[in-house]
């Protein structure tokens, strides 16, 4: 199923409220690059389509790691959901469904190298967005 076929289905699924965890801001969502936008309103989609709880846990932090191996949370281009309500076959959907739909917006994951805008860790999903050339960067060819 073609992206658009799948969003069409997806948006016709009640729409449920985005949570937060307590001391996450939620205006933070405000600094996300566009490509983590577009994977976040998606995400929820399929959340909402399988009436999950879609549960925002990070922004602009990866605090639930034992480490930070990355920059994407300070970037704006990562964002953690919570996964500990679903089913096994639920996380394995979700990532499956990231990984068709939408993997070329994602980040090399520091797992395995391969692009993903989805990585499973920790117990909770890591949304993560690539980098975006910004107008300045397209700018440089005519200085
Ligand atoms: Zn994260």
């Amino acid at each position: 199923m073609s992206l658009k076929d799948e969003m069409i289905k997806m948006s016709e699924g009640k729409k449920r409220k985005t949570k937060f965890k307590r001391d996450v801001e939620p205006l933070d969502l405000l600094q996300l690059t566009e490509n983590m936008r577009i994977i976040l309103r998606v995400s929820k989609r399929f959340f909402d389509h399988h009436q999950l709880e879609f549960v925002i846990t990070s922004i602009k932090s990866d605090r639930e790691g034992v480490k930070t191996v990355s920059t994407t949370h300070e970037e704006g281009r990562a964002v953690d959901i919570r996964s500990s309500h679903l089913t096994e076959d639920q996380i394995k959907n979700f990532l499956r469904f990231c990984d068709n739909q939408f993997s070329h917006l994602g980040a090399i994951s520091s797992k395995d190298l391969k692009v993903r805008a989805c990585v499973y860790h920790n117990n909770h999903f890591h949304l993560q967005a690539r980098r975006q050339e910004t107008l300045i960067d397209k700018m440089k060819f005519w200085r």
